[in-house]
């Protein structure tokens, strides 16, 4: 691990300020992912801005009958939360199909939404990756690349966005809140939050350098049965090969978000009105444009098995 400086940030703005102060510095929340890439020197930080003394660890009801989740509420807070189970079951569900019950200890709402991606060759620095040195090429196309993305690649880039929570989130319609070193605040829905890859692998998300995630907010509840199954190598402690989370009426209409797939949560909401005609008309439009590889070329029909699988459980619930 690189030598880096540390302090501890005050206020939100402040943070912000702390990390825009310094060249090449890092926010720092539970830590279960940075820690992990900083010891393997993937990540570099020459400083660390410790956000855990900021007081945004409150699930709080919104006026408009929606819910707001500080950055800081663990994920295990967040997953047993009492309203969140019973008004958004579909990101409960999705939380715990995630990491372990110790992760979820430390694991943040922000940081959870800002994991990076698990492709093998982000983490061999002896292979060429454009997300972590951008314009070195990228070794998982022509390489080994059964878990990585099968729509919404580029020529640089075939990477997943490896995370369960964020499925939900999208599917759910939630926002991200932000505050930047001025002070100055602003709302980024989900749709727009994560980015495809395109010539930019290394830039992930729409957060500017040093903008703090303050709090995620969720509209009012949804009505419908939540649900959110996840395909894996084994049956827990991985990474999803593709995850589906829904809300689904009883006349069959609802909302799907895939996980899994993309360097993104992947929802096509042009192709929610399908939803009563069963998996195999929603799939054919949510993955319409895949560009498998041999090796991942499964996961388009997978999506249409496991989608077909929610709907089913849903009709019996
Ligand atoms: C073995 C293992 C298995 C896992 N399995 C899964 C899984 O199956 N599913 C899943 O979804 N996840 C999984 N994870 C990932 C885990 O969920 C993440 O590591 C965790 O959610 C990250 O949260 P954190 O608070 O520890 O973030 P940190 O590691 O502290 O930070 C992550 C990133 O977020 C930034 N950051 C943190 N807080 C803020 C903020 N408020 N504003 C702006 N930037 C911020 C940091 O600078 C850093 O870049 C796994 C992790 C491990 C180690
Ligand atoms: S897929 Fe993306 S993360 Fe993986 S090697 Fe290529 S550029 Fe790097």
């Amino acid at each position: 691990m690189k030598p880096f400086t540390y302090e501890r940030a005050t206020t939100p703005a402040e943070a912000a300020a702390a990390v825009v102060r310094h060249p090449g510095a890092k926010f720092i929340a539970g830590g279960t992912n940075l820690l992990d890439l900083m010891k393997l020197e993937i990540e570099a930080p020459q400083h660390l801005v410790d956000v855990n003394t900021l007081k945004l660890d409150r699930i709080e009801r919104t006026p408009d009958g929606g819910v707001r989740i500080g950055a800081l509420v663990d994920n295990t807070a967040l997953a047993s939360d009492e309203r969140i189970r019973k008004d958004y079951g579909v990101l409960s569900r999705a939380i715990v199909a995630g990491a372990s019950g110790q992760l979820r200890n430390k694991a943040t709402t922000a940081g959870n939404l800002l994991q990076r991606t698990r492709c093998p060759y982000f983490y061999d620095t002896n292979q060429p990756c454009n997300k972590r040195k951008p314009g070195s090429g990228c070794a998982a196309i022509g390489g080994y690349s059964r878990q990585l993305a099968v729509i919404g690649v580029s020529n640089a880039c075939i990477a997943t966005y490896p995370g369960d929570m964020a499925i939900a989130l999208r599917v759910l319609d939630a926002k991200v809140e932000t505050v930047n070193a001025g002070g100055q605040t602003r709302t980024i829905p989900m749709a727009d939050f994560h980015r495809l890859p395109g010539d930019t692998p290394h830039i992930e998300t729409a957060l500017a350098q040093g903008e703090l995630i303050t709090a995620v907010t969720l509209p009012r509840p949804i009505q419908g049965t939540h649900i959110y199954h996840k395909v894996r190598d084994r049956n827990s402690y991985a990474f999803a090969l593709v995850s589906i989370a829904a809300v689904i009426q009883r006349d069959g209409r609802g909302r799907v978000a895939v996980g899994g797939v993309a360097h993104k949560p992947w929802r096509v909401e042009t192709a929610e009105p399908a939803m009563p005609q069963g998996a195999s008309a929603v799939a054919s439009r949510l993955m319409a444009g895949a560009k498998p590889t041999h090796d991942n070329a499964f996961k388009v029909p997978l999506v249409e098995r496991t989608l077909a699988a929610v709907m089913a459980e849903a009709k019996t619930a």
